[in-house]
């Protein structure tokens, strides 16, 4: 490994809204992320972190229609530290500071902050009270990890800018327009994060950077305050950041850091990774860093990201046990600069697959039976998902069917026109499925409640396992009823003339 061009770091990101483990999941996380490589772990708590004081209602406490769950209590907080502490890794918090601010301006304490009243997305840069808000979520965050060198402040995709009478008004009056309402806001928090703690050095995602000209990025002096993390989630076909991008960051930044992802990146309520995809992404990093580093006086490292859902709002994708094949793949990858079978095989052993690891071009299989012992932590999470995933697909096929289509469709069951002939075939399929649907459920409720909190079981089976079970008993019924009634007669209204 090429520590100047690759950079010396591998921080895995834990994104903590969406399905958060229970604090023991760590216990078995941290050593394994350790031993796969990783240096450290970029923590972006968002509305897991028991904020106190102030801003104690962002935990939800009050908040009766929390969909992420509740906080971790403080003892729970400072385990988890003390857990990556322990296994010698970096810990780097993360807390949005301008947009994907929903944990914070969902609240109605805040809702006055919105950029857009009826969005709560992006906060309101020219509202006087943004800022004291923002420096009490960085004072809490810094107060409660002791020895950070770097702190992360978000501020990527700020969909909503420069809309406000007040933002408007300061985007046509001011010389950079809506460059300067994002670079006033970044730099302003900047400056009070180096005036209070000198020591602390500040990391933004680069993806508001990208279209801002050279010479405004001078202007602002951004070089001195902040250090961009580039994120870029493509595999290799798509993969595009380009020669202009870092010879542009190479005038103003001596430390620049990497993002790639190892889950959460690819389809927005995907299950299982797909790893082929992420191994790939990581593959295009190092092609790029290979070509461009030297522009670069310092190459920090790489944060693998692991999003659990692609906003505050949106639905849980793959969760953190789905991820660890991925995540081990992409590590050892960007360890040997590449890719190769002696990886898949040494990894495979690694996790307990032995010879029946699964290809990166795997696609779902029915799972093993007996389930397969496996040794990553929380790998029973996976065996279910993969048999979730599996079970989805077959109900999704079997309700798309052409028989159902043709023969037990919406209208054909409201006017009682079937032939039972045709329901003879279909209710068994269904009646088959739908035992299976409850073991599955079974399963998942046996085994989720060791790594997750009730809110996250909850979620996810109101969201993946119980409107199937509902439909398919829906079905089940309706033959039934479509049975007893036996073939009708197809009655046509006259037309009175
Ligand atoms: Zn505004």
């Amino acid at each position: 490994m090429d520590n100047l061009t690759f950079g010396t770091q591998r921080l895995v990101h834990l994104d903590l809204k969406g399905a958060p483990p229970k604090i023991t999941f760590f216990e078995k996380f941290f050593p394994f992320i350790k031993d796969c490589g990783a240096t450290g772990i970029l923590l972006e708590w968002e509305d897991t972190f028991p904020f106190t004081k102030e801003l104690i209602q962002i935990g939800g406490l009050s908040n009766s229609a929390q969909v992420s769950g509740a906080p971790y209590s403080l003892e729970e907080a400072r385990q988890l530290l003390d857990l990556a502490s322990d296994c010698d890794l970096t810990v780097i918090p993360l807390v949005q500071t301008f947009g994907h601010m929903e944990f914070v301006l969902k609240h109605e304490q805040w809702r006055s902050l919105r950029e857009v009243e009826a969005y709560p997305s992006s906060m309101c840069p020219s509202n006087s009270e943004t800022m004291p808000l923002v420096r009490r979520l960085v004072k809490q965050i810094v107060a409660f990890h002791p020895n950070i060198t770097h702190l992360h402040i978000g501020g990527d995709e700020i969909w909503h800018m420069g809309l406000c009478p007040a933002c408007q008004k300061r985007v046509q009056t001011t010389k950079y327009g809506r460059a300067g309402l994002y670079l006033d806001h970044v730099t302003e928090l900047a400056q009070y994060i180096k005036d209070n703690y000198p020591n602390l050095k500040i990391i933004i995602w680069d993806d508001m950077l990208r279209n801002i000209d050279l010479h405004i990025l001078q202007d602002y002096y951004v070089g001195n305050l902040v250090e961009p993390m580039i994120w870029h989630y493509n595999s290799t076909e798509t993969f595009q950041l380009g020669g202009l991008l870092w010879e542009k960051y190479s005038n103003i930044f001596s430390n620049i850091w990497g993002a790639t992802a190892f889950k959460g990146a690819t389809s927005s309520c995907q299950l299982i990774p797909v790893t082929k995809y992420h191994i790939s992404n990581h593959e295009a990093w190092l092609t790029e860093l290979g070509v461009h580093a030297g522009k670069i006086l310092n190459f920090r490292g790489i944060a693998l990201t692991g999003w659990s859902r692609f906003d505050h709002y949106a639905t849980l994708c793959e969760l953190l046990p789905c991820g660890i094949p991925s995540l081990c793949l992409c590590l050892k990858t960007w360890l040997a600069g590449g890719y190769s079978h002696d990886i898949q095989d040494s990894v495979g052993k690694m996790l307990g697959y032995n010879d029946t690891f699964p290809h990166p071009d795997y696609m779902y299989l029915r799972p093993p039976l007996p389930l397969p012992q496996l040794t990553f932590p929380g790998w029973q999470v996976l065996v279910g998902f993969e048999w979730l995933a599996n079970l989805r697909t077959r109900y999704k096929n079997i309700v798309n069917s052409d028989q159902m289509q043709t023969w037990f469709n919406l209208w054909q069951v409201s006017n009682n026109y079937t032939n039972p002939m045709q329901i003879n075939t279909i209710l068994p399929v269904i009646a088959d499925i739908l035992i299976e649907v409850t073991s599955v459920e079974n399963y998942l409720k046996g085994n989720l409640d060791h790594f997750f909190y009730q809110h996250t079981i909850e979620e996810l089976m109101g969201t993946l396992l119980i409107p199937i079970k509902q439909h398919l008993k829906q079905i089940k019924a309706d033959c039934e009823t479509q049975l007893s009634l036996g073939c009708r007669v197809r009655g046509y209204k006259r037309l009175s003339l």
